[in-house]
């Protein structure tokens, strides 16, 4: 046995320093913590000795025959972070209070980049001898999640909030200039666009407020409405922003469901702008809702380019878009579809799409009533 760490494999052998028995408890955590792959280390407080476990050292590259101080662990945590690891581990000594630290690592042998989060804290500190001991836990992956939902979230600020509040600008200014004018029209109108467009940053900012691990999840502020209504209103709101196009509804009865508003009104507004977008100007929209005891299920129709079937699988996904000679020149982020699968999913409810290239395409979604 090792003698210098606080071996993974042997349940029954002792764990040892340097002939310093570590308290028995550290023995029976240790059996259900090698199960969960967690690292141990210990610091022997009179020697400062570090006594790390196998899957320690293993977790910065050494292997299970090697001494590994914790000199040599710093060594393989990323340049722009050991200073703060360190002094984090010596604070933590010096005042014997606990330690918590995220940093990157690549592995001595297997030069094998992770993120790891450092968890310690001091027992016996009273005793003679007092350990500073804890665990470490590989969280690559979290960490490459963080990355992605971060990257998302910077694009859909940079992409969306700036020009929605450039837009919000000058319906202002066109706003005073029909007031003025004395243009009732007008001032109705540009003040619907304006409702749409404030709630379109206030949908932005709210994404742009999810936070940890909670982003990524659309949160739902549920309530009791009638569907159609909600259909019915977003059309007539839509008309004005696709004023050339007929939009044809064909509603069912007038089903209550428990739902977050805002969110089923963006899914629509998604789906219906999308119709618009993807589709020759004069060709006209179907939505039609229908009820089935359960479930009621909304489906948005046009007659425009279509999709091609192996597209199909990936347009939910965050930033796809379809790249053909119809679109273009057709501007858009690839997030719509993706917003509306997680409000959907998010409501326990299925959005799918039926499309055929040149025919058009049917969006369809269903929500549990
Ligand atoms: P965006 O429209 O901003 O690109 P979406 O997530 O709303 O992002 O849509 C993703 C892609 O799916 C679009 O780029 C487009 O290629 C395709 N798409 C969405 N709706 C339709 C539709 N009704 N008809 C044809 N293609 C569509």
């Amino acid at each position: 046995m090792n003698t210098n760490s606080v071996n993974n494999a042997g349940q029954h052998q002792e764990v040892v320093a340097t002939q310093t028995e570590l308290p028995d408890a550290v023995a029976i955590v240790k059996i259900a913590l090698d199960s969960a792959q967690v690292g141990i280390w210990v610091i022997e407080l009179s020697t400062r000795k570090f006594l790390p476990s196998s899957r320690t050292k293993a977790l910065f590259g050494f292997s299970d025959q090697e001494e590994m101080s914790l000199a040599d662990a710093l060594q393989q945590v990323v340049l722009k972070h050991r200073k703060t690891v360190a002094d984090s581990f010596e604070l933590a000594l010096k005042e014997q209070s606990n330690i918590y630290v995220e940093c990157p690592v690549v592995g001595l042998h297997d030069s094998k980049d992770r993120w790891l989060s450092i968890t310690g804290g001091v027992s016996n500190p009273e005793g003679g001898n007092g350990y500073f001991s804890g665990i470490i836990l590989d969280i690559t992956q979290q960490k490459q999640n963080e990355v992605k939902r971060s990257k998302f979230i910077g694009i859909v600020s940079h992409e969306l909030k700036t020009p929605l509040t450039a837009l919000k600008a000058y319906i202002q200014l066109l706003n005073n200039w029909a007031k003025k004018q004395k243009d009732n029209f007008s001032i109705g109108a540009l003040s619907k666009v304006e409702r749409q467009v404030k709630k379109m940053l206030a949908m932005v900012n709210s994404l742009l407020n999810l936070s940890g691990a909670e982003a990524g999840k659309i949160p739902l502020n549920k309530q009791e409405f009638i569907l159609n209504e909600l259909i019915g209103d977003v059309i007539e709101e839509m008309l004005f922003i696709v004023s050339s196009r007929a939009i044809n509804f064909v509603p069912c009865e007038d089903i209550a469901v428990n739902a977050d508003r805002d969110k089923i009104e963006q899914v629509l507004v998604n789906l219906i702008s999308n119709a618009a977008k993807y589709s020759e100007k004069d060709m006209p929209i179907e939505i039609s809702c229908t009820g089935s005891g359960k479930t009621v299920e909304v489906s948005i129709r046009d007659q425009g380019f279509g999709i091609a079937p192996h597209h199909i699988d990936k347009l939910f996904l965050p930033h796809y878009r379809v790249e053909t000679k119809e679109t273009e020149n057709i501007d858009g982020f690839g997030i719509g579809l993706y917003l509306c699968s997680e409000i959907i999913r998010g409501h326990k409810g299925k959005i799918w799409v039926e499309s055929e290239v040149g025919k058009g395409s049917t969006f369809k979604f269903s929500i549990p009533v």
